[in-house]
């Protein structure tokens, strides 16, 4: 570098004295993951660190909910204009009645609720079928408001044979049966982005997050197909008419949304919920707006990972007509992304009348 610096002022005094511009260097590279200048643009900025109506999150983890500080978190979910948070990793039975005492103890039984979960990988046992639907039951008795599905059981989880238990296996239709009869909505985590099962090179528009997290990657097949799993979630959607479904993450669908249209006409029963997905929203305002308004009964909000200081990309695409602002995490988005603008009207059934309609006894005031 040093050496080179007589002859790089050399070339600055003679092209000074030419009144040139200073010679760009063609051969210098920059990474992908290098390049990420600081824009220019001059546009109004609306940031906002709350939300401008009431908001249920639909889609939330909070594990060590029976000792945590409940206040601290209410105070949190306040300065957002979070009204009710829904924890999604309630667990069931003892574990989910210790949340259930904290949360009463404290009186926050309309900010807090939980949903609760079931273990599948003992399908094969001959009692698994009672004893689940008993834990359910049970749950249910406590005030579990909803069951959760978890990616896991239907990708890892294995019957005792070593075969990859299908969600919409037949063993499991009794659960999502007592769900429907409870009104539980089932929140459903099934797939992952299609890209994760794609080749991991440069058509890979999550190729920054798989190298930074490489445990996502997976092979074409592993555990099989995206398209195979996606099937079988579709099949247990079909199957069950009379139970409510909420697909996490927007189905995976949130950068198709005239095929994620599609999909909702063809299952009433199913809403989506736009957790981990505002990118795909950001990054195509006006389709977003046109999917928001025709399908406005049918989207929650939804957030996945509670850090709070995140809320606020949420809130700037889905209330602001900003433009050209970046997502919180290169490794998502290593696009800009601009604001939706929506109506209040569709805001307020995105926030909370669809959440309300969906989860009965959900409480607003
Ligand atoms: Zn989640």
């Amino acid at each position: 570098m040093f050496r080179s610096l007589p002859l790089l002022a050399l070339l600055l005094v003679s092209s000074l004295a030419n009144g040139q511009r200073t010679p760009i260097d063609s051969s210098l590279t920059i990474s992908f993951e290098d390049y990420d200048p600081p824009s220019s643009l001059v546009v109004p900025e609306h940031p906002l660190t709350a939300a401008s109506i009431p908001f249920v999150d639909i889609h939330s983890h909070h594990w060590r909910m029976a000792e945590q500080d409940l206040d601290k978190l209410i105070r949190e979910m306040d300065s957002l204009n979070m009204r009710v948070v829904v924890n999604l990793s309630g667990r069931g039975g003892a574990a989910l009645k210790g949340m259930m005492d904290n949360i009463n103890k404290h009186g926050y039984q309309d900010r807090i609720l939980c949903f609760t979960n079931i273990n599948i990988q003992s399908i094969d046992d001959p009692d698994f079928l009672s004893a689940t639907l008993e834990q359910l039951r049970y749950d249910h008795s406590i005030g579990a408001r909803g069951l959760k599905i978890y990616k896991s059981q239907g990708m890892d989880n294995k019957d005792k044979a070593g075969n990859r238990i299908a969600i919409n296996d037949k063993r499991l239709q009794p659960i999502f049966a007592l769900a429907g009869e409870f009104k539980w909505p089932v929140l459903i985590h099934y797939a992952d982005p299609k890209q994760f099962w794609q080749p991991h090179d440069a058509n890979n528009e999550r190729w920054l997050e798989l190298k930074l997290r490489p445990g996502r990657k997976r092979d074409a097949d592993n555990p099989a197909p995206w398209e195979t799993i996606a099937a079988e979630a579709h099949d247990l959607f079909a199957s069950n008419p009379n139970t409510t479904f909420i697909a996490a993450h927007m189905a995976w669908f949130a950068n198709d949304l005239e095929y994620l249209g599609t999909f909702l006409d063809k299952y009433p029963n199913v809403n989506v919920e736009i957790g981990a997905v505002i990118a795909e929203l950001g990054r195509q305002p006006r389709a977003a707006q046109r999917f928001f308004t025709r399908y406005q009964d049918r989207v929650l909000f939804g957030k996945d990972s509670y850090v709070p200081a995140e809320y606020a990309t949420y809130f700037r695409v889905l209330e602001t007509d900003d433009e050209y602002f970046p997502y919180y995490k290169r490794y998502h988005a290593f696009w800009r992304m601009y604001g939706l603008d929506l109506p209040k009207p569709i805001l307020e059934k995105l926030y909370y009348k669809n959440a309300q309609r969906i989860v009965p006894g959900l409480k607003m005031e």
